[in-house]
């Protein structure tokens, strides 16, 4: 299914170019155009889903075994020391483009990147939050 204006649906049919490094019936992989380390893929379901919210459950399960094997690959590819997987959703987690895609950003030591800081809690937050979110999944 391709969504129009989707800038990866339209990597995905060939219309714009991309660094595609690995490619079967259901996803795509291909380097990000503005990498965090070089050698930062992007693991995208070809079929169009907008994020983790909306993806259907076949979408998902496929997508985190090619995350796996191309985990394996950058590593191998560029020397990597770690990996990070990464998936941004919707804007308030700084999704931009709004395709499922899984980052694959190759690690080192000392490479500069600094991830985020965890805060502590106030007293009684936490299990406040924990019963607030469990309530959810009912
Ligand atoms: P998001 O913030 O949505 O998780 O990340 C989208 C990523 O896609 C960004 O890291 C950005 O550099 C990358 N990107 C956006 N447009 C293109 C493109 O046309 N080609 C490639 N290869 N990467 C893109
Ligand atoms: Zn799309």
């Amino acid at each position: 299914m391709t969504e129009e204006h989707c800038i990866f649906c339209e990597i995905i049919s060939g219309a714009i170019p991309a660094a595609v490094v690995y490619e079967d019936d259901g996803t795509i992989a291909f380097l990000d155009m503005m990498p965090v380390n070089k050698g930062h893929a992007l693991v995208v379901p070809k079929k169009h889903s907008r994020n983790i919210f909306d993806a259907s459950h076949e979408t998902l399960a496929y997508l985190m075994p090619v995350a796996q094997k191309i985990a394996r690959a950058v590593q191998k590819g560029t020397g990597a020391e770690g990996i990070n997987i990464h998936m941004n959703n919707e804007p308030a987690a700084g999704q931009a483009v709004f395709h499922i895609h899984i980052h694959v950003i190759p690690r080192f030591h000392k490479d500069g990147i600094t991830m985020w800081k965890g805060r502590p809690y106030l007293d009684g937050e936490m299990q406040r939050l924990a019963s607030q979110i469990k309530t959810a999944l009912r």
